[in-house]
């Protein structure tokens, strides 16, 4: 672990700091506000968001999905590998991505049970403030690429269901689930 590492524990919790608001809020669908200050208060709040994503077995939080309408993500493709620090992303903006699209299947905290495939670059490479409010720039690729990717849409409001191409299964998984196919905003 680096000394600027956030120490948050990678265990579930029985009562999670934060509430995940579900498809149908409209906090999800409002576009984020530019992080102005990163203090304690901001890392505050992204320890309990790790702390929320990690009892919930998620990979990835948004700020917008805990009612938080900032730009802010927190990501962990390893969550049951404690030596690998958690990715906390403030202010993050895409500076370029593969053209190569892969298919992989997602999930969301916010439609739980909800899985569906989606196509996403393979490569992407975005620019960020950490925790430190240091200027980070990183290629991420694959998974890591998909749920940094995934977390970045909730900054704009976009939902992962909103880039499923298959309407049917679309129909289908969402009823299974009781969400609603109305609260999907198309991308394409
Ligand atoms: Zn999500």
């Amino acid at each position: 672990m680096t000394a600027t590492t956030l120490a948050v524990e990678k265990t579930k919790l029985a009562t999670p700091p934060l509430r995940v608001e579900v498809l149908g809020s409209k906090v999800l669908r409002q576009p984020a506000k530019r992080v102005t200050q990163i203090n304690q208060e901001l890392r505050d709040l992204a320890v309990q968001m790790l702390q929320t994503m990690y009892s919930r077995e998620g990979i990835g939080l948004a700020a917008p999905q805990v009612g938080i309408s900032k730009q802010v993500i927190v990501v962990d493709t390893e969550p049951d590998n404690p030596a690998t620090p958690p990715l906390i992303l403030v202010n993050p903006v895409v500076e370029s991505q593969s053209q190569e699209l892969v298919n992989g299947e997602e999930g969301c905290l916010s439609i739980p049970g909800v899985f569906l495939p989606v196509k996403r670059p393979a490569q992407v490479t975005v620019t960020y403030k950490d925790e430190w409010g240091k200027l980070q720039r990183r290629q991420f690729t694959d998974l890591l690429a998909r749920v940094v990717l995934h977390e970045m849409d909730h900054l704009q409001g976009v939902m992962f269901v909103d880039r499923v191409e298959n309407t049917l299964a679309l129909a289908r998984e969402l009823s299974k689930h009781r969400f609603s196919l109305a609260d999907v905003r198309r991308v394409r």
